[in-house]
């Protein structure tokens, strides 16, 4: 007798029924850049990652009324400062750009929306580095004392959910115990638990501005090194024990061994973050022809959540929203 898989994979109806992943628009966060220095009403376009923008903060709250009208739950800030300095002094004001526009997005949405602050120091570092630097080091500890400034002024504002990208070591139980002596018990940390030093974040750094220019070329003394896995598990160890409700993996397709191993693992909800370099490889490829776009955008997704993704921050959230 032959065994015939193939007879579960005669048509759509049959295929859809024995499907064992399944993605929705539950799953789905929305990344959204915010620039201090746009006017009202104006946007634009990032060079190398194509359909995305930076909106001004009265921008934001409208493109976050169609998000929540199409039904994705949730959407993650990053800001651009019209100031940075060498201590990020700006991403902790309380009238910095995310602390303003989480307060009016709130405003208008209530919790519809729920709303994620990308929490750290490079978009507002003159250095444009995820920690302080000194005597040409990267320093931990005293990061640790900004990092949870900005992630109280976020909680002040209003915000949902923190989520910490910086990777310096301590910086989850210091801001959850911050947030709990300010009485902010109930705004969540969502930790870049493995967060790899890649090169797939380059198109970010054009949208973000956020390109290391001090004497300290790149991030691999905090981010990790791709070759390692082990690794990972010890550092979303490491977060949960601290306070972490959630974690992330970050970029996400080369990594579906550290999503898969991180599900496997941890009973936390795991992330994955398909990177702006995974958006535009695929947006690059598709404008030459090279590939199916949206066929290509749905395997993306549907692998990362296979993996074991329980949620996915994405730039196509919009666009894979419509076509669900
Ligand atoms: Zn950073």
């Amino acid at each position: 007798m032959i065994i015939r898989p193939r007879r579960l994979r005669a048509n759509q109806k049959i295929r859809d029924l024995v499907r064992e992943t399944v993605l929705t628009k539950n799953d789905l966060i929305m990344p959204l850049f915010i620039d201090e220095n746009l006017n009202a009403g104006d946007k634009k376009e990032i060079p190398s990652m194509p359909n995305q923008y930076r909106f001004s903060i009265d921008g934001v709250v409208e493109e976050c009324k169609e998000i929540a009208d199409l039904g994705i739950p949730a959407v993650i800030l990053f800001g651009i400062p019209r100031y940075k300095d060498e201590i990020a002094s700006s991403a902790y004001d309380k009238n910095g750009v995310i602390q303003k526009s989480i307060r009016k997005i709130k405003d208008e949405l209530g919790d519809e929306l729920l709303i994620i602050a990308d929490t750290c120091l490079c978009e507002y570092t003159s250095h444009g580095h995820c920690g302080l630097i000194k005597d040409n080091k990267v320093l931990n500890d005293e990061t640790l004392e900004i990092l949870s400034k900005i992630a109280l002024s976020y909680a002040e504002s209003g915000v949902d959910v923190v989520a910490p990208s910086d990777m310096m070591d301590g910086r989850v139980g210091r801001i959850r115990s911050v947030l709990e002596e300010n009485d902010y018990k109930d705004v969540a940390i969502m930790s870049y638990a493995a967060k790899y030093a890649s090169s797939f974040y380059g198109p970010f750094r054009d949208a973000a501005e956020s390109s290391p220019k001090s004497s300290i070329k790149d991030r691999k003394t905090y981010q990790m090194d791709y070759g390692n896995s082990r690794e990972a598990l010890r550092e979303i160890e490491l977060d949960i024990n601290e306070g972490a409700d959630m974690v992330l993996v970050k970029p996400a397709l080369p990594y579906l061994d550290i999503l898969k191993m991180a599900k496997e693992n941890f009973n936390v909800p795991v992330g994955g973050y398909c990177v702006s370099g995974e958006y535009s490889m695929i947006e690059a490829a598709a404008q030459n022809g090279w590939l199916n776009r949206e066929e290509a955008i749905m395997e993306a997704l549907y692998c990362i959540k296979r993996a074991g993704a329980d949620f996915i921050i994405t730039y196509w959230a919009k666009e894979v929203a419509n076509l669900l």
